[in-house]
């Protein structure tokens, strides 16, 4: 059974635990696959969004997306990295949530991922909600319960 203080939790909006754009590391669909490797290798994320030139969402990229598309019959082709361009391999079909979605939805999202893209009401890019982030929020809200 839902208790009355864990509906409040789940009705709060996403916009009090998101990490603000300027925080986080992205590419331009534009780059190359050799520059979105730097990006990813200097950071040491896995995924990162992938924006275009006037900060709206387009994907995300991957380490395993840049190998994929380098991966030759007997070894990986390093030298072709210059001539992708990221948009051509990232991930379109994402979950993407809204500044006035709820935790309750990005609680029901986090599970199949460890973050989620943010987006304003035009389309632009507000930042990410990581499942680090939600979980903390949980166990506070579990901890205070016990209290
Ligand atoms: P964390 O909760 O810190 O383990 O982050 C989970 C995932 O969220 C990371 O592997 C990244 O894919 C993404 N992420 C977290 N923080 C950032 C950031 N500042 N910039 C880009 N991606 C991030």
């Amino acid at each position: 059974m839902i208790s009355t203080n864990s509906k409040d939790l789940l009705a709060m909006p996403i916009s009090d635990f998101i990490i603000s754009s300027e925080k986080v590391a992205h590419v331009q669909s534009g780059n190359n696959a050799e520059h979105a490797l730097l990006v990813l290798t200097r950071t040491g994320y896995s995924s990162i969004p992938v924006l275009d030139m006037k900060y709206r969402l387009q994907g995300l990229l991957s380490m395993k997306m840049i190998t994929e598309s380098i991966l030759g019959l007997e070894h990986i082709e390093y030298e072709k990295l210059p001539n992708i361009k990221v948009d051509t391999i990232m991930e379109k079909d994402i979950a993407v949530l809204k500044m006035t979605d709820t935790f309750q939805r990005a609680l029901d999202l986090v599970i199949n991922h460890a973050f989620l893209c943010v987006i304003d009401e035009d389309g632009t890019f507000a930042g990410i909600l990581t499942r680090r982030v939600i979980l903390k929020q949980l166990k506070k809200y579990i901890y205070q319960k016990e209290k």
